[in-house]
C-alpha cells in the first residue's frame, strides 16, 4: 500500500482526491488546518482503516513517511485568500518548501495545485502553458498569484537541484459538490443566491469570462498527470476550455432553478481578470485527457448538492 499525503484534504478538491485514493485501497493521509476546509467534507471517510486525518498547518515542517504528495492546501477563493494575505503567501511558499523537503527526504512524487492565476490578467487568450503571464506583484491578488508563481519556481529548483519528481497542475476554475457554499466563489454564490431567491451579485458588468470545469473531470486530469514519468514536470493546464461570461453563468443558473432572483451589479474587485480560458492542447496530447462534463450538466449536480446543504 502506498502512502498518499493530501494536503488541504478537508477542502473542496482535496476531499475528492482523498475519496479517489481510499477507493484504490491506498493509505490516505489527509492533512489540513481547517482554515477553509471542514471535517464534514471527509467525515464519510473516517470509517476506513486506510484513512488518517492530521490537523497540521503546512507552514510548519512535518516528518511522515510518504510515497506521493498532492499539495492542495491553500485558500482558493479570492475573499478567503485576501483575508490574511501573509498567511496565504506563507502557505503558498513556506508550505511548498516544507512539502518539497518531505518529498526529497522520502524520494516521493509531489504534485502541486498551481492555478490559472499565475497568468494574472492575461494578454494572451486562450492561455497556453508557455505564456509568462501578466500579474501585479503588489495587488490584492498578489499573495495568491505571486505565492503560487513562487511555488512553481521552488518546484523547479528542487527538480533541477535535487532531482525531486515534481508535477505542476495549473488548475482553472473548478466547481461541484463540496465547494463551500460560503466561500465567496462565483458558482457557489450564484447557486445559493438563486436557491434562496436573493439578488445575484454580479461584480462589474458581468462581461468578464471564466471557463468552468466540473470536479470529476479535474480529478481525472490530476490523477493522469500524477502517473506521468519522472521527467514529466508540467506545468500543465487542467480545465474546461468552454468559456462563459459571468452574466451568462448567472442567467443559466436562474433558468435552471426557475428562481425569481434579480441580477444586481456590484463593484468589480481590483485586478479581477477580464478573461480566462485554458488552452488544453498539451493535456489532450500528453495525458489523452479532456473534460467530458458540460457546464449545463455539472450545474445540475452542483445545484443538487447546494439544495442538500442549505
Ligand atoms: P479549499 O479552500 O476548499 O481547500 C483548501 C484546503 O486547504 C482547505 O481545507 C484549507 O483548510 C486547507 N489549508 C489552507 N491553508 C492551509 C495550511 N496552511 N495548512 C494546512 N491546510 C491548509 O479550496 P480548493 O478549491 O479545494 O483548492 C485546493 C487547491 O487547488 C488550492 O491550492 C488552490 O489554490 C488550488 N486551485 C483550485 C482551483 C479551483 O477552482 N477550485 C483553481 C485553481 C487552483
Ligand atoms: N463574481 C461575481 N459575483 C460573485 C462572485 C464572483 O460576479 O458573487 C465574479 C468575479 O468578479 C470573477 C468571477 O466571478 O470575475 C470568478 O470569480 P471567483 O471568485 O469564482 O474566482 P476567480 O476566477 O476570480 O478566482
Amino acid at each position: 500500500m502506498r502512502n498518499i499525503l493530501i494536503t488541504g484534504g478537508a477542502g473542496f478538491l482535496g476531499s475528492h482526491l482523498c475519496e479517489y485514493f481510499i477507493k484504490k485501497d491506498d493509505n490516505v493521509i489527509c492533512l489540513d488546518n481547517l482554515y477553509t476546509g471542514s471535517l464534514k467534507n471527509v467525515e464519510h471517510l473516517f470509517q476506513y482503516e486506510n484513512f488518517t486525518f492530521i490537523n497540521h498547518d503546512i507552514i510548519e515542517p512535518i516528518d511522515i513517511e510518504v510515497d506521493t504528495i498532492f499539495n492542495f492546501a491553500c485558500p482558493a477563493s479570492p475573499p478567503q485568500y485576501q483575508k490574511d494575505p501573509v498567511f496565504t503567501f506563507k502557505t503558498s511558499v513556506w508550505g511548498i518548501l516544507n512539502m518539497l523537503e518531505l518529498a526529497k527526504k522520502n524520494n516521493a512524487t509531489i504534485i502541486q495545485a498551481s492555478t490559472s492565476e499565475v497568468y494574472g490578467n492575461p494578454l494572451q487568450h486562450p492561455q497556453r502553458e508557455s505564456y509568462l503571464g501578466n500579474t501585479n506583484c503588489f495587488g490584492k491578488r498578489s499573495c495568491y498569484d505571486e505565492g503560487k508563481r513562487s511555488a512553481e519556481s521552488l518546484m523547479y529548483d528542487y527538480f533541477h537541484q535535487y532531482g525531486v519528481d515534481i508535477k505542476i497542475a495549473r488548475i482553472f476554475n473548478t466547481y461541484g459538490p463540496r465547494l463551500n457554499k460560503d466561500d465567496g466563489r462565483v458558482v457557489s454564490n450564484f447557486i445559493t443566491q438563486a436557491l434562496r431567491g436573493e439578488d445575484i451579485t454580479i461584480y462589474g458588468d458581468g462581461e468578464q469570462t471564466r471557463s468552468f470545469c466540473y470536479v470529476s473531470d479535474l480529478i481525472a486530469g490530476i490523477i493522469r498527470l500524477s502517473k506521468q514519468p519522472k521527467e514529466y514536470t508540467g506545468p500543465l493546464n487542467i480545465g474546461n476550455p468552454k468559456e462563459f461570461t459571468i452574466k451568462e453563468l448567472a442567467e443559466l443558473i436562474i433558468k435552471k432553478i426557475n428562481s425569481n432572483s434579480k441580477l444586481v451589479e456590484m463593484p468589480l474587485p481590483a485586478d479581477d481578470p477580464v478573461k480566462r480560458r485554458p488552452d488544453i492542447t498539451k493535456a489532450k496530447a500528453d495525458l489523452n485527457w479532456e473534460p467530458s462534463v458540460e457546464l449545463n450538466e455539472g450545474l445540475d449536480f452542483a445545484i443538487e448538492y447546494y439544495r442538500t446543504v442549505l
